[in-house]
């Protein structure tokens, strides 16, 4: 145990506190490899103590009006903007992730609850009327009651809020378990916001997965759990929940195509996966981490691509100038390290290695070629800055390899015929397609989740607002 690190409590009830145990957990920072902190290791008996909180919250927060919900989630993202370094400074040391990328995600965070604030005044069910004779029906849409959020370490904060937003603007109660490698900033956040959070109603547990994320899936009085995380991860939870017969919402891992037709621009599209390949180290669900490219593009475009990635700044994510941080953990570097090692008969065309011995997690920025469709390397999520370039022969071929992976959330088609593009759009099975660029085209109106094992149920937009309420219909007998 480190004696400069910072210790932190859990939020329950409205009181910061330590977890019922007593035990707390080291928080690494990934680029050093240093303890920057410590924070509870909570067990189910904290998820119980939450649970019985909400449930003392419940009967008051359930009579408040849409404004008055509004209202709450204004202030966080007032909070959110007010702290935006700090919480920005912090994301970055312990993700190991690069300034300029946490100071994109605090104000992406902040118009997300500012979005809910808007969505809470205006969801809207069918208007009441006479469907049957002799009665008045009309629908409800009313919230779940308490939900848990379980949440990854690739962007804690952001992907928090993007489950307290929807989740409180429809009217529920909240525990949320942020990653064990990553829970500094949200901690952090609920500290700032303690003011304006009504006690019981935004709560935040630490822990491992087990049996903490557990708990929150067993627990009877918990309606709906909202899971980001790896596939395998989401299948368990699934599992779990079935025994509750808990509503469950996915957002899982992907293995995110990027198409390029001949025809596209390949200095654009090198640039393209400069920024969608290695965004983040490349730990991103929809991570452009397969290039499918045309036969007359393929060379051209690898004579872009390897100085393109070969110009990424690497290094210390407090560095105004740094363009890619370590990797999150030396259990991550190793699993990266080992795809590429078990990548036979593949060619490392730059990368491929640590790159740093200044103690923490790091890998090189990485382009393979040489690979087949069944290669595991292609066929699972590395969640490294591992992109692998393939050359298809038609277009038919492309988009059967785009869809050849079980994971569904992202993929994008680079081409300036417009037909061709709309005919891969429609093809292609995944949640979102962007067509000449991949990543960057998120915004709080729009639905962001998966098609096949990438999960369902949608993040952010007023679709995501509609997961998190169930719907009555109330009949009134009027002869
Ligand atoms: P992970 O599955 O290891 O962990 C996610 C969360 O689940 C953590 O809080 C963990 O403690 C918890 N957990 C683990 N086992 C559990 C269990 N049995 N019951 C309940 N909770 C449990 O995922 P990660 O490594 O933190 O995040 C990376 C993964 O998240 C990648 O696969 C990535 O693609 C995915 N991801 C998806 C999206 C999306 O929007 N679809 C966004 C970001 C990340």
């Amino acid at each position: 145990m480190s004696t400069t690190a910072t210790q932190y409590k859990i939020l329950i009830g409205g009181e910061f506190a330590d977890a019922a145990s007593g035990e707390t957990m080291e928080v690494i920072a990934p680029a050093t490899g240093e303890t920057i902190a410590e924070v509870p290791r909570c067990g189910a008996e904290d998820v119980d103590r939450a649970v019985e909180a909400a449930q003392a919250a419940a009967p008051e927060w359930l009579e408040k009006t849409p404004k008055e919900r509004s209202e709450l989630l204004h202030k966080l993202a007032d909070v959110m903007d007010e702290h935006a370094e700090e919480l920005a400074q912090l994301e970055s040391v312990n993700v190991g992730k690069p300034l300029m990328a946490s100071r994109d995600e605090m104000p992406f965070s902040a118009d997300n609850l500012r979005f809910f604030a808007g969505a809470a005044r205006n969801l809207e069910g069918k208007s009441a009327g006479e469907y049957i004779e002799g009665y008045t029906s009309m629908i409800r849409r009313e919230p779940i009651g308490i939900v848990g959020g379980i949440c990854p370490w690739n962007y804690p904060l952001m992907m928090a809020v993007w489950k307290m937003g929807p989740a409180l603007a429809a009217g529920n109660l909240q525990i949320l378990k942020p990653s064990e490698q990553t829970p500094l900033s949200l901690l952090r956040f609920v500290q700032l916001a303690q003011e304006v959070i009504p006690p019981g109603v935004l709560q935040v547990v630490t822990g491992d997965g087990v049996p903490v994320g557990q708990r929150l899936v067993e627990h009877p009085a918990i309606g709906m759990v909202s899971i980001t995380g790896d596939v395998e991860t989401g299948k368990t939870i699934a599992r779990t929940a079935a025994d509750t017969l808990k509503r469950v919402h996915l957002e899982l891992g992907g293995k995110a195509p990027m198409v390029i037709f001949d025809d596209a621009d390949p200095k654009a599209v090198a640039e393209g996966i400069r920024l969608a390949g290695y965004w983040n180290s490349g730990q991103d669900c929809t991570a452009g981490s397969r290039v499918i490219a045309g036969p007359k593009i393929y060379d051209t475009l690898l004579e872009e691509l390897v100085p393109q990635i070969e110009s990424l700044k690497v290094g210390d994510p407090l560095s105004d100038e740094t363009e890619m941080g370590s990797v999150i953990s030396q259990d991550q570097q190793e699993r990266i390290l080992g795809f590429l090692e078990r990548a036979k008969g593949a060619t490392i065309l730059t990368g491929g290695g640590t790159g740093s011995s200044n103690g923490g997690y790091w890998v090189q920025p990485t382009v393979v070629t040489d690979v087949k469709q069944e290669d595991e390397i292609v066929q699972r999520e590395v969640f490294g800055p591992v992109v692998t370039v393939q050359k298809f022969a038609d277009d038919d071929e492309a988009i059967r390899w785009a869809n050849d992976v079980k994971y569904g959330l992202a993929a994008s088609v680079w081409t300036r015929d417009v037909g061709r593009a709309m005919n891969a759009a429609r093809k292609l099975q995944f949640g979102a397609v962007w067509v000449n660029d991949h990543l960057l085209p998120i915004s709080s109106e729009l639905p962001h989740g998966g098609y096949k094992q990438s999960g369902y149920g949608k993040d952010m937009s007023i679709y995501s607002m509609e997961e998190y309420t169930q719907l009555k219909h109330v009949a009134f007998k009027i002869d």
